[in-house]
């Protein structure tokens, strides 16, 4: 299993760069990259540079050099084991999710769970329609669709994969979207779910979160620790399909987070909350096999 550190600073690397050993500024310098406004490192956490520069860092003036570290764990083939279960993320590398010809609510019926915090259950009522052509296997539509290209639907219906159904995309006929028929149930009381601002009405929280970080907020101050973000684990109780949604919603639900306002079905132009995606390790093996294209797996367990 592979991971990799992306260390991001706080200032300018030309500002950062004084704090650090000539040798260490030496190595790092043709490695910067910049995103936004900062600068920022990203190697496997297994070079030598990652515990040269976490060993240099330091708070000058009440501020940490660095502002953030995240460790991500990469699940390649030879990390698959088949009876296993893993977290999949349709349309990984994709640039966007793919835009749809129409608003949501023109594809989606939004059963109202709580209109106060803008809970709804979202029932497809219509196929999509795609303004956008579909370069990888998989990809994501806005809605959180899963599209697939139509010779991977044969390789998982003569596969015999379970759990899957698939829908038309109204005016494609080399895609098709992957529909799930069942749910993984998630462990709602594992420790690393984030539950906050609880709804006035429902009572529900309104952010739900899969968080395994020292939770030190980069926007709020004091500025003197790095905020230190792992890849979580998804916790399940129970999953027995070879690809599946949870039955939670992860993110924020509705638009309006203190939920105040009463928010209406046609007010929702994005998913703000969606459940996660849930794969066997038989079915994540095959795709790896295949050379299937737009896709990552993150840890998941059953317990
Ligand atoms: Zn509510």
């Amino acid at each position: 299993m592979k991971k990799t550190v992306c260390i991001q600073f706080r200032m300018p690397w030309h500002k950062t760069k004084i704090y650090f050993s000539n040798d260490l500024v030496g190595r790092i310098s043709p490695l910067i990259k910049i995103e936004g406004n900062y600068a920022y490192l990203e190697l496997e956490e297994t070079n030598p540079i990652v515990s040269f520069v976490l060993n240099q860092h330091r708070v000058i003036n009440g501020c940490s050099l660095i502002r953030l570290i995240r460790k991500t764990i990469i699940i390649e083939e030879e990390d698959i084991t088949v009876n296993k279960t893993y977290v999949f993320l349709p349309g990984f590398g994709q640039e966007k999710e793919i835009p749809l010809q129409h608003f949501l609510s023109y594809y989606y019926n939004f059963e109202p769970q709580c209109e106060v915090c803008g809970r709804f259950k979202w029932i497809q009522r219509k196929n999509i329609t795609l303004r956008k052509k579909v370069g990888f296997d998989i990809e994501e539509g806005i809605g959180g669709e899963v599209i697939i290209k139509e010779w991977l639907k044969k390789y998982l219906e003569e596969n015999r994969f379970e759990g899957i159904a698939f829908r038309k995309i109204s005016g494609e006929s080399s895609v098709w979207q992957l529909c799930p028929t069942g749910q993984a149930f998630v462990n709602k009381d594992a420790w690393n779910i984030i539950k906050k601002s609880p709804c006035k009405i429902c009572e529900r929280p309104r952010v739900v979160a899969l968080d395994e970080s020292n939770r030190v907020s980069m926007f709020s101050l004091p500025h003197d620790k790095p905020r230190i973000e792992n890849t979580p684990t998804l916790y399940l109780k129970k999953f027995c399909y070879d690809i599946a949604l949870t039955d939670i919603e992860f993110g924020t639900v509705g638009c309006i987070p203190d939920g105040d306002t009463k928010l209406l079905a046609s007010d929702i132009t994005c998913r703000t909350s969606k459940p996660l995606w849930v794969v066997s390790g038989r079915l994540a093996k095959s795709l790896f096999q295949e050379n299937v294209t737009g896709f990552a797996l993150e840890p998941a367990e059953i317990y």
